[in-house]
């Protein structure tokens, strides 16, 4: 699999890296990136929960059934 960097806007194909760190390594910025594992987990989680707890707070924040001013619409 080849990750293209997201660290830097450069976009360059990264490349495996020769380290005893395993992923790949940007050309242009040198960032390391462990996507390709699948064992960085942790933001992708993080994200999660912050995306769910944003859209708990949205549905608390919406109002419910707002009552009709003319009551219950009758035949
Ligand atoms: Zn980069
Ligand atoms: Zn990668």
């Amino acid at each position: 699999m080849r990750c293209s960097c997201r660290y830097c806007d450069s976009g360059a194909y990264m490349i495996q890296a020769e380290s005893s760190r395993l992923g790949c390594v940007c050309p242009v910025c040198g960032a390391h990136c462990a996507d390709c594992l699948g064992t960085n987990t942790v933001v992708s989680r993080e994200a999660f929960q912050a995306m769910k707890r944003a859209a708990a707070r949205e549905r608390e924040a919406q109002p419910g059934q707002p009552p009709s001013p003319h009551g219950a619409p009758g035949p």
